[in-house]
């Protein structure tokens, strides 16, 4: 788990919004930045971002729920949204454990992911889903 990035201590409730600000998202993290990663599967591969963790409980939408989008494809298991007036993905309910989002550590409130040391990246060309 993760406290502290950069010069930003992470919150026990820490604000996350999309680029233009039109969405915004509190997320419980009482443990911090909980698994953060990279994924190589076809959504992921294309949009590059560093995601972290969170319960389903655990994000809630304050500001911009009328121009969030949702969008699915192949199982439609997953659900990713993304903000419809700048397109930056802020969040996605995970395929391979529907308890959980995934979120855009990036889009966290004065953190740069790019200063998380080793970031993994998760084998999403092989879903866990997909693995017997
Ligand atoms: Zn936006």
């Amino acid at each position: 788990m993760i406290k502290r990035v950069g010069d930003t201590d992470i919150q026990l409730t820490h604000k996350a919004s999309c680029h233009c600000g039109a969405v915004e998202l509190e997320i419980d993290l009482p443990d911090g930045i909980v698994d953060p990663r990279r994924c190589d599967c076809s959504i992921c591969r294309r949009k590059g971002t560093v995601m972290a963790s969170a319960f389903l409980s655990g994000i809630r939408v304050v500001k911009g729920e009328d121009v969030l989008k949702l969008y699915q494809f192949n199982t439609n298991k997953a659900k990713h949204y993304f903000c419809s007036v700048c397109g930056i993905y802020t969040h996605h309910q995970r395929r391979s454990d529907t308890n959980l989002y995934g979120y855009n550590v990036g889009c966290l409130e004065g953190v740069n992911p790019f200063l998380i040391p080793d970031v993994p990246v998760n084998d999403g060309v092989n879903h866990p889903a997909d693995r017997l």
